[in-house]
């Protein structure tokens, strides 16, 4: 599926200069993605690698995605043999409701579960990234712009987010008004944005993605490319082929 692409500039805190000349094998994720594992959704990994196929075969460009489950990791789960068969990446996260509203977390480990109880909805949404950022994750706001449970719903204090790597720039499943919000807000803080389509339903997978300039294959890869800032969020319809 890769398709050498050729870099953007400008995007990413990095700075770092892309030769245009070079063509980059870009890959394309949705980092957001809810199966039956968490308790809103009805569609199962299986039915979201079918479409995933529909998708490809329409021309669009995708890799794979993250299953987010809510408030929860399901270190039992494997993926990897539907991985193999399908060629579609599935790596595993976690979305955590806390005190500072949902936050994605990648590159979970059992040091952070032990550190962090992820069942906790009132959990200190900063102590999270700190914990993340101390046992080789990453957390970062979800749908940022969302009214109520929106990481700009709780700036009053005054609060330092220079400890955020990044945050969910496009999310699928936005109401009318957040998307804007999002991209505001995370503009006023010059960070770094993803895209996941925040699927609950099967068809809703890959509407929006993040464009890594990288390459990943596990999650600690996923890890990597997130902190080092050279990707960018796009629509599905940004990743057709031409
Ligand atoms: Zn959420
Ligand atoms: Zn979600």
């Amino acid at each position: 599926m890769l398709q050498g692409r050729r870099a953007d500039h400008g995007h990413g805190p990095s700075g770092i200069h892309v030769n245009s000349e070079q063509p980059t094998a870009n890959m394309y994720f949705d980092l957001h993605t809810h199966s039956v594992s968490s308790d809103d959704s009805r569609a199962t990994v299986d039915q979201y690698v079918k479409w995933v196929g529909v998708l490809r075969r329409k021309g669009y460009h995708i890799d794979g995605f993250v299953l987010t489950e809510h408030r929860k990791f399901d270190f039992d789960q494997d993926y990897s043999a539907i991985s193999a068969d399908s060629d579609v990446l599935i790596l595993k996260g976690s979305e955590l409701d806390t005190d500072h509203g949902h936050f994605l977390v990648y590159g979970v480990t059992e040091k952070l579960t032990d550190r962090v109880d992820f069942s906790d909805v009132h959990m200190d949404g900063l102590e999270l990234v700190a914990a993340a950022a101390d046992t080789g994750a990453v957390a970062i706001p979800a749908h940022p712009g969302r009214f109520g449970i929106g990481l700009c719903e709780f700036t009053g204090n005054g609060e330092d987010y220079s400890v955020l790597h990044a945050g969910e720039r496009f999310n699928g499943s936005n109401r009318p008004g957040e998307q804007e919000r999002a991209e505001e807000f995370l503009s006023g803080l010059n960070l770094a944005g993803t895209g996941g389509s925040d699927a609950h339903l099967v068809s809703a997978i890959g509407k929006c993605m993040t464009r890594f300039e990288g390459s990943i294959a596990t999650e600690s890869d996923l890890v990597r490319e997130i902190k080092g800032g050279a990707f960018a969020p796009v629509w599905l319809d940004d990743t057709q082929q031409g």
